[in-house]
């Protein structure tokens, strides 16, 4: 972290916002959301995207369906996502159950091997932060995490298989 503070840019190739890299921001969202349940609806596309845009801070055995997750969000929405990422945790939860529909993350592409991006067009460190993550609203708030999760899946897209 020290080296991307002394050059001003993030190893997603981004420049550092007002805030920092891409790491304060996500760190401050992170802070910001555990008191805002409302912004917390948003956290899953957040650490997902968050996670492709720096997997050298990631487990590299989640990345795959964490991209599959992206992409279904983009396809279908929030509300699409929050139920299958609960799915998933309760199936983590409780490993004897079996019956949960996981077939919609089937049906995305997989992690290409030929990762990571070198840019993204859009950054967390390019989210608008006016005293907070929220201040210009919600809809504005997940406008911006829909548009990095759209630059993942994007520039990961555009990675050889
Ligand atoms: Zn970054």
């Amino acid at each position: 972290m020290a080296d991307e503070r002394i050059t001003g840019q993030c190893d997603c190739g981004a420049p550092a916002g007002p805030l920092g890299v891409c790491a304060d921001y996500y760190h401050a969202i992170l802070a910001e959301e555990q008191a805002d349940p409302r912004m917390y609806r948003w956290h899953a596309p957040v650490v997902c995207a968050y996670l492709l845009q720096h997997p050298a801070q990631a487990h590299e055995k989640h990345l795959d369906n964490q991209f599959r997750l992206l992409q279904l969000y983009l396809d279908r929405g929030l509300d699409a996502l929050l139920r299958v990422a609960a799915h998933q945790v309760a199936r983590n939860n409780h490993r004897a159950r079996t019956g949960y529909d996981l077939t919609p993350l089937a049906a995305y592409a997989a992690l290409p091997a030929g990762g990571p991006p070198r840019r993204f067009r859009a950054a967390f460190s390019g989210l608008p932060f006016g005293g907070s993550f929220v201040s210009g609203g919600y809809e504005a708030y997940g406008n911006g995490v829909e548009a990095i999760a759209g630059a993942t899946v994007e520039a990961w897209r555009a990675v050889p298989a």
